[in-house]
């Protein structure tokens, strides 16, 4: 008899913003072009999560791009990442709840900018943590018992593991160095591991 892989729970999940379910870096790339005239820069350039270590960006410009990301996502017109929306549906349909948890350090902005792209959910069902830094996220998501995250930091998922939280690496250009986590390359792939 062959083994049937075990799903992963759904309802113990939890999710990253930026890298997983926003293309924030593809953003940065364009709010460079457009606003900065900087043209020569893709994605598969960003092997680091801190841009400023591998993008030809003097840093102060890095913050400046950031900080829009950060204040408007709107005005800077941050896109979803391809099968998010369909995706975070899919979870909903079956949990009835979706909890995010960021590091950015205010949440208003991309809750907004959420509630907008899940338009047909009730939007006091989504729940958005903003922690304000990364070492925070595993305390936040123990405290409401989810087991699984989502997240495109390697540093964060080294310390979710640490606090027995399953940590699952969506696989970005900025992560690909040996990990022991589990990995998924798109929305899709994540959903297989649910089940869904
Ligand atoms: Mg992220």
């Amino acid at each position: 008899m062959k083994h049937k892989r075990k799903n992963l729970a759904p309802e113990f999940f939890a999710f990253d913003i930026d890298g997983v379910v926003a293309d924030t870096m593809g953003t940065f790339i364009e709010v460079a072009r457009n606003e900065y005239g900087i043209t020569n820069l893709s994605k598969d350039q960003i092997t680091n999560y801190w841009l400023e270590q591998c993008l030809p960006v003097p840093e102060k410009i890095v913050w400046e791009i950031v900080d829009k990301i950060i204040k408007d996502p709107f005005q800077v017109g941050l896109r979803p990442i391809e099968g998010a929306r369909e995706g975070l549906k899919a979870f909903f349909e079956k949990c009835e709840h979706l909890t995010f948890v960021t590091a950015r350090p205010e949440k208003e902005g991309i809750e907004a900018w959420l509630h907008d792209l899940l338009k047909e959910l009730p939007p006091n069902q989504i729940r958005v943590i903003a922690t304000g830094v990364h070492e925070k996220k595993a305390e936040v998501l123990k405290g409401y018992g989810y087991k699984y995250f989502v997240e495109d930091n390697l540093d964060t998922c080294i310390q979710l593991y640490e606090h027995g939280i399953g940590a699952i690496v969506y696989d970005q250009p900025w992560n690909r160095n040996h990990t022991p986590f589990k990995r998924v390359r798109s929305w899709k792939e994540l959903l297989e591991l649910t089940g869904l």
